[in-house]
């Protein structure tokens, strides 16, 4: 086994770049894999990281693959260097603060497991509560719904998923963001039924073409962007968070759209920060929008606001 490791280790200096967990498995060589495992959950404290031994959790079993992770770690398994210097790798990303969805490349939401990169938001369960606000409210005989700002397409997907009869649009500013979505849609057997332009908000979309429109558009301060934490602020888009200097700026766009997208009746559905149900409330009252409503998420925050276009 050492041998073997002494290769790895010649053939990573051999390209340092790509061997980012490098450092880490010369620390590892002499553990075994409890001993790497107790290893990885006190780096990962240390680096800051709250859950760290769920996360030590998700990597090892990325990493390691054996169906039975205890047994592999009670030593009833045998993993290959190879392996330990793939979690080595993982581990390294996470310890830099890399979101966990990122260095895992998933991340489940609603029912589904989402792809994700940096080029996304990773879908939050607190967007779940958007899901179930409008397919609580599903207008009858809805078949078309538009996502604004789909990133991942996680909330088109999710909303697809559960209406086998609707179909729908995703439209983003970001190219790479629409290859994600697409390709989620593809891994949820949802191609038939969505499409993803790249645009911005509604522009150019058909007028009144849509029984849905939902939106969890950039909403954060750009002062307090710099605040949060290093996973979301040095690896997440900043074009799904930046909201402007009163965070608002993406409201104010699709407010004004929301009357020309819908058609007569339809629903939308727009996820906000927790602290700005009053101020959005507003812009969409000002757009002629009705029967607005506010929903919170499962930690009690404000976290979407309903609504309807009138009925002709
Ligand atoms: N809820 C996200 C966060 O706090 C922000 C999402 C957004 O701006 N749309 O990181």
């Amino acid at each position: 086994l050492s041998g073997e490791f002494d290769n790895l280790v010649d053939a990573a200096r051999a390209d340092m770049s790509a061997r980012p967990g490098l450092s880490l498995c010369e620390a590892w060589r002499d553990l075994d894999l409890a001993a790497i495992r107790r290893d990885l959950i006190k780096r990962l404290g240390q680096a800051g990281i709250d859950e760290a031994e769920i996360d030590t959790r998700y990597l090892m079993r990325h990493a390691l693959r054996p169906d039975d992770l205890t047994a592999a770690l009670a030593g009833e398994v045998l993993v290959s260097w190879q392996q330990v210097s793939e979690l080595a790798d993982l581990a390294s990303a996470r310890l830099q603060r890399q979101p966990l969805s990122q260095v895992l490349g998933t991340q489940p939401f609603w029912t589904l497991d989402l792809r994700v990169t940096p080029d996304v938001l990773t879908p939050r369960s607190d967007t779940e509560a958007l899901v179930e606000a409008v397919l609580a409210r599903w207008p009858e005989n809805t078949t078309r719904v538009l996502d604004l700002g789909t990133g991942s397409g996680a909330i088109l997907l999710a909303l697809l998923s559960e209406r086998g009869e609707a179909t729908g649009v995703g439209v983003d500013l970001s190219r790479k963001a629409l290859e994600v979505a697409q390709g989620n849609a593809s891994i949820c057997s949802l191609s038939d039924r969505a499409c993803f332009v790249e645009g911005r908000w509604g522009n150019g979309l058909e007028p009144h073409a849509f029984d849905i429109v939902v939106s969890n558009p950039p909403y954060i301060v750009s002062d307090v962007l710099a605040g949060l934490a290093p996973e979301v602020r040095d690896y997440e888009p900043a074009l799904a968070l930046d909201g402007g200097d009163d965070g608002l700026d993406a409201y104010r766009e699709i407010a004004g759209q929301l009357e020309t997208l819908l058609a007569p009746g339809g629903l939308f559905a727009l996820e906000i920060g927790y602290d700005q149900a009053q101020s959005v409330s507003g812009l969409l009252e000002r757009a002629g929008l009705q029967q607005i409503e506010c929903v919170t998420d499962l930690s009690g925050n404000d976290r979407v606001l309903l609504g309807r276009m009138s009925e002709l």
